[in-house]
């Protein structure tokens, strides 16, 4: 039996559960996950699609984007709380919405080529310019 994580939005309209299966998390540097979490990076973790599901407020669901690409968003609070990516086959989770610790662990810095100047990376893990090559 998969172990399933919950995740929910700021004010708690938006809920949803993901299985502990993500195949892999990074730090994003880049410009538009800084403005979508008003942060300096966004860590996120990616998973197959049908692996995640919303379990309360799809109808607070504010998407921006594509069915095929898009920032999910609660339409009450405005949490970024994943992302459709990879032509709708893969969901990255905004891992800052998760209530439950997953198994992974981001594993690089990527879009540090983007990076706001402001912010120092301290840890050892590998920076890439752009996408993990
Ligand atoms: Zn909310
Ligand atoms: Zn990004």
């Amino acid at each position: 039996m998969t172990r399933t994580l919950a995740g929910k939005c700021f004010c708690g309209a938006v809920h949803y559960e993901v299985a502990d299966e993500f195949v892999y998390a990074a730090n994003c540097h880049c410009s538009n996950c800084r403005r979508t979490t008003g942060s300096a990076f966004k860590p996120f973790a990616g998973i197959e699609r049908e692996k995640f599901r919303l379990t309360a407020g799809d109808d607070r669901l504010l998407v921006f984007g594509e069915e095929s690409g898009h920032d999910a968003h609660c339409g009450h609070c405005g949490s970024l709380l994943y992302s459709v990516v990879r032509d709708g086959a893969f969901v990255h989770v905004a891992m800052g919405t998760l209530v439950d610790d997953p198994s992974i662990r981001p594993t690089a810095h990527i879009f540090v080529g983007s990076k706001a100047k402001w912010f120092t990376v301290t840890d050892d893990l590998p920076q890439y310019k752009g996408h993990v090559t």
